[in-house]
């Protein structure tokens, strides 16, 4: 398959960490940290995923100061408007200019019953508001006994994909269970393995033009000191980083991964 220019992404799930206050401090941080760096913000796009509560705060610093980071939200609600109390909807996070928004976390599925249906569901629920879904999918210790590293990740796959148009715009994290918040990732290769093989689920399901311009993350215990290895993987576009997203030397250490590929 035609390997296209994809713009690396890096996106941090903050999770539920920093009330808005904090965001604005954390934000502001790394913005100057990867300024002094001279990071050059085109060459790697950077994400930030903070709680709903922070986001208007998040949204306004970032355009009052011209900051190059995309503003993603953790989840959304399958629904546009109505009684569905707690939830919260596409339309309102478009309004706030969030780009991205996570769906299918393995922290929802498992502490949320959230099933394949609902992720697919909560997929379109974001194409329809203009915002692009990051797909997590990954298999648990015992899938990867039971079935392999790809077995789960690419089913998941292949629901949340059901009646998605080829020309949306998405992007995949495989987020192997096991290694999410253990300290223990995945190896480069077998990262590798799993991306390839849901590359080649978009290509069956939305055709090879999109299988070549859709970026796929690799998640579970990202850090400075992994990241360059995990990068120099063909089909592993980024990363989804929980922990070290919350420390903002580290993840601005992260995103400047191309300064330690080659090492
Ligand atoms: C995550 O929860 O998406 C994640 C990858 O967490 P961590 O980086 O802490 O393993």
């Amino acid at each position: 398959m035609a390997v296209a220019a994809r713009t690396p992404l890096i996106a941090g799930n903050w999770k539920m960490n920093l009330d808005h206050l904090q965001a604005v401090a954390f934000v502001q941080k790394l913005h100057w940290t990867l300024k002094d760096a001279k990071h050059e913000s085109e060459s790697v796009e950077t994400a930030v995923f903070p709680p709903f509560t922070d986001i208007r705060s998040v949204q306004t610093l970032i355009d009052a100061d011209k900051i190059p980071f995309a503003l993603g939200a953790q989840d959304l609600s399958v629904h546009d408007s109505g009684a569905y109390t707690g939830e919260v909807s596409g339309a309102f996070l478009a309004k706030l200019d969030a780009t991205y928004v996570i769906i299918g976390h393995s922290e929802r599925r498992e502490y949320h019953a959230e099933s394949d249906a609902v992720v697919a569901a909560k997929v379109k629920a974001a194409l329809k508001h203009g915002l692009v879904p990051v797909i997590c999918v990954g298999e648990t210790a015992a899938d990867l006994e039971e079935h392999g590293a790809s077995a789960v990740p690419v089913s998941q796959l292949e629901a949340a994909l059901e009646g998605v148009p080829a020309s949306a715009d998405i992007v995949v994290a495989y987020e192997p269970v096991w290694a999410i918040g253990s300290g223990q990732a995945a190896t480069p290769q077998q990262a590798q393995d799993v991306c390839a093989a849901l590359r080649g689920v978009i290509a069956k399901v939305l055709g090879d033009e999109a299988a070549a311009r859709t970026r796929i993350l690799y998640g579970g215990s990202v850090k400075s000191a992994n990241i360059a290895s995990f990068m120099r993987e063909p089909d592993v576009d980024g990363a989804l980083v929980g922990g070290a997203s919350l420390d903002a030397n580290e993840f601005a250490a992260i995103i400047r991964f191309e300064k330690h590929v080659g090492v």
